[in-house]
């Protein structure tokens, strides 16, 4: 064994194998790869090794397309078959609901240039006979579905790294990580120590141990998977050629062919958690005792659906353990505070998602970014609240909602109500309907007295709609009501405050008492985050951002802190706050304020520390709805007396509380973009429309030069506002733009806009069509509508009614 190393890999896997070779393809090929036992012993070496390229995130999906295809590279570059049959495959719809899901993905997948077609049912039957076509109403056809050898595939990474000069440990485990002062690792094994620049953890169904060597918790639990070989069927050894994949989402199972027969795997309502405390270590190449009767009812429906399967009979069931997050997707990147510790854990479809994972990393680990958007599956998604219990409730729910519809407005209730502000059961007796954000309940509407506070879940307009319509419309003709907990704040003080601050942030700082908009960069000079900072004097700052990237935008301070002179804290649990925002939201706020509220004294854009109702407050004159507004922003335990004063002092003047979905509907109007929708780390500043909030000429600014060369350049796409011809459903986010019969762009997110009476979406179209307004349509369910760009806001074009005097 080698006493150093740059990086040390612990898990050989399929996840650990192609973390390895992706750093030893980027030129790293001083690394190790650490495996307490033979590679593949975890949950690899018992998968279907099925792959497609479906998957709620488009980014992701994206990431499935380059796994499948790196295949024949690594089958090259190792000499070592991975098996590959890539067969294509039908996903078959049982319901309407079903069809629209599987167009919109249709849909999605055309935008990032994979190539799925919608097919009717008889074109299915012909394709895959198996399937008894009265139980159906259409499909998905996709041809990049097929299947290889889990250990093929992991032995061909490895061979691939060791070629370029990696080194692999077999049967050795790693049972301690000690960090040292320089960021470096003591990697203790049983057969030895090391010493490594970076660690790995990719350890599957040992992640959470080898988390727990350095104090974390990981959000991931293995599920026992099952799926059953059946005997010879004549349907299959009949066949030309091999038999296509399959998912039918009604029976909540997958198919594909093995040997002469049918591998058949479910992922059935009642799924059981497997090791739920911890993992044992002597558990190797073993598999769990199979249990029939917990997938019959989903057998019996694939029975029904394809009747060759009942007659073949079950040759062998294979029941295995693999981990998940609590949304399903990948749990990867560096974990805040840890220098030099990555994660590559959760990743329950390795054999599609293993390739992109390892690029991704590898990326961030030699060149300090993971390259393209990763936001889907960084670890940085989920805080602290995300503990194993959270996840145990989350992991479950997923697991039997995986071949589920998630319908665009559905709210999931596993391991809910979790974080809650004083104000919720107010909120909750005033009729809110609540979704949860980074784990913490906020109001999407308020179902009016009389009305059951619940949104049936659909892809078109819900029940919801002309509820919200109330509420945007009482913003923009009175005043409304908002919880803003779900935004974060930190605090950022000390004698090197600004100077810090000038060089993470992109805009120019506020002057004492203001308030400024500013966008956070990359090295790369891409969207990392959209602030608005605060100048509280005194070298003493408040930053408002998106509540969802907490743990993110907190991973990227601290990593870019000087040794002294700034603190930096989260104001998560200290601080709550409510917006008040509409015509007449000056006039409560004076009833409870102790200050002069007028415009003199509190112009647009400036921020204040005063008394409302009779606690003390920071007021920014600043909304989200693009009205006269302000956010107010209290001790936690004094939100409720806050609520409360402002309910009270609003009787008068038509208060009305609003949500999401609301400020949604009000912020299409006004063209503002929102972070992880508009503002991604693949867009620059120019192409999201920010540059007049950006001075990438501050000496020392991150990202800023990358930034500039982009400008200069000239970007190749463009942020712009579509308007839609719509029907009964509006856009949600992903849709492909066409132009002139080709796809030119994507829905970043849309809604309709209840006060300017028009369905509205933002997206990026190339840069040379942002200026031609017409000729667009924006494929929905299935069907391309007319749309057009709209060159200003709908909304208060000059934002007048916001500077409202
Ligand atoms: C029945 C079944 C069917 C499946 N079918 C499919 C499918 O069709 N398609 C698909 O994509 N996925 C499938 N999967 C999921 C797939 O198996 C996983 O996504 C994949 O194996 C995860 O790989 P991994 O490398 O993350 O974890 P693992 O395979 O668990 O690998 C982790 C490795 O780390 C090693 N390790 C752990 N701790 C230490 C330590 N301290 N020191 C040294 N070594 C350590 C372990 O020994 C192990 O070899 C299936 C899973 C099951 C159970």
């Amino acid at each position: 064994m080698k006493t150093h190393t740059r990086v040390a890999v612990i898990g050989g896997g399929v996840v650990g194998a192609s973390v390895l070779y992706h750093l030893a393809k980027a030129g790293w090929t001083d690394i190790v790869l650490i495996e307490r036992d033979e590679l593949t012993s975890g949950s690899t070496w018992h998968a279907a090794g099925g792959m497609h390229t479906l998957n709620g995130d488009p980014n992701v999906a994206k990431l499935q397309e380059y796994t499948i295809k790196l295949y024949r590279e690594i089958e090259e570059a190792s000499g070592q078959s991975c098996s590959i049959h890539i067969t294509a495959g039908v996903d078959l719809a049982g319901t309407p609901e079903r069809m629209d899901f599987l167009k919109l993905a249709c849909a999605r997948a055309r935008y990032l240039g994979l190539d799925m077609e919608i097919i009717s049912v008889d074109e299915a039957a012909r394709i895959f006979p198996l399937m008894d076509k009265r139980h159906f109403v259409g499909a998905l056809y996709n041809p990049l579905e097929g299947h290889v050898d889990p250990a093929g595939v992991t032995q061909a990474y490895t061979k691939a790294a060791r070629k370029q000069g990696a080194e692999v440990y077999r049967f050795t485990r790693v049972t301690g990580l000690v960090p040292l002062p320089d960021g470096t690792w003591d990697v203790i094994t049983d057969k030895g120590n090391l010493r490594a620049e970076h660690v790995v953890n990719a350890a599957g169904l040992w992640a959470r141990e080898v988390g727990q060597m350095v104090g974390l918790d990981l959000p991931v639990l293995a599920m026992e998977h099952q799926y059953l070989v059946t005997g010879d069927m004549p349907e299959v050894t009949s066949s030309a050629k091999e038999v296509l994949h399959c998912i039918d989402f009604e029976g909540e199972i997958y198919m594909r062919q093995e040997g002469k027969g049918m591998l058949i795997g479910t992922y059935e309502k009642k799924g059981v958690p497997w090791a739920e405390r911890s993992t044992p270590w002597d558990f190797t190449h073993e598999l769990l005792p199979p249990d029939l009767e917990r997938i019959a009812p989903s057998l019996e429906v694939g029975f029904r659906h394809f009747p060759a399967l009942e007659r073949a009979g079950i040759k062998r069931i294979v029941n295995g353990p693999f981990t998940f997050a609590p949304d399903g997707n990948p749990v990867v990147g560096p974990i805040r505070g840890l220098r030099n510790y990555w994660v590559a854990v959760g990743v329950m479809a390795g054999f599609s998602q293993g390739g992109g994972v390892g690029l991704a990393l590898s990326n961030w680990i030699v060149h300090g970014d993971p390259g393209f958007d990763v936001w889907a599956m960084d670890v940085a998604r989920f805080g602290d609240w995300a503990t194993p219990a959270y996840t145990n409730a989350k992991v479950r729910e997923n697991y039997s909602r995986r071949f589920r519809i998630r319908f665009p407005n559905e709210e999931l209730p596993a391991a809910r109500p979790l974080r809650m502000t004083p104000v919720y059961d107010r909120l909750k007796a005033n009729g809110a309907v609540f979704g949860a954000a980074f784990g913490l309940e906020h109001a999407l509407w308020f179902a009016p007295p009389g009305t059951e506070p619940r949104e049936d879940v659909t892809y078109r307009r819900s029940n919801a709609h002309r509820y919200v319509g109330n509420e945007c419309r009482a913003v923009r003709n009175a005043v409304g009501l908002l919880e803003i907990s779900t935004f974060s704040r930190y605090e950022v003080s000390g004698a090197g405050a600004t100077d810090w601050l000038d060089r993470v942030l992109a805009g120019r700082l506020p002057r004492e008492g203001h308030l400024a908009l500013s966008p956070m960069l990359n090295d790369n000079g891409r969207l990392i985050g959209d602030f608005t900072v605060a100048n509280a004097g005194r070298n003493r700052y408040f930053v408002f951002g998106s509540g969802i990237a907490e743990e993110y935008h907190l991973r990227w301070f601290e990593a870019h802190l000087p040794p002294s002179g700034v603190a930096l804290r989260s104001l998560r649990t200290a601080m709550l706050g409510m917006a008040i925002a509409g015509p007449k939201a000056r006039e409560v706020l004076a009833r409870v304020c102790r200050d002069d509220v007028g415009d003199a004294a509190v112009p647009f854009l400036s921020f204040r520390a005063t008394e409302v109702a009779m606690v003390p407050a920071y007021v920014s004159r600043i909304s989200f709805t693009g009205e006269l507004g302000y956010e107010i922003w209290v001790p936690a335990d004094c939100q409720l007396r806050l609520y409360e004063a402002l309910v009270e002092a609003g009787a008068g003047f038509g208060l009305t509380a609003f949500g999401a979905r609301a400020l949604q509907s009000l912020r299409l109007e006004k063209s503002f973009g929102t972070w992880a929708r508009e503002f991604r780390p693949i867009y620059t500043p120019t192409e999201a429309g920010l540059d007049r909030f950006v001075d990438l000429g501050k000496p020392g600014l991150i990202g800023g030069a990358a930034a500039k060369q982009a400008r200069d350049a000239g970007p190749t796409r463009r942020l712009v506002t579509f308007v839609i011809d719509a029907g009964e459903a509006d856009a949600i986010g992903d849709e492909p733009v066409w132009h002139d019969g080709k796809v030119v762009g994507w829905v970043t997110s849309g809604g309709f806009g209840h006060c300017v009476g028009k369905s509205i979406a933002l997206g990026y179209v190339p840069a040379a069509l942002s200026n031609a307004s017409a000729g667009f349509e924006i494929e929905m369910l299935g069907e391309r509508r007319p749309a057009a760009i709209a060159t200003q806001p709908l909304y208060d074009a000059p934002g007048e009614r916001m500077r409202r005097s």
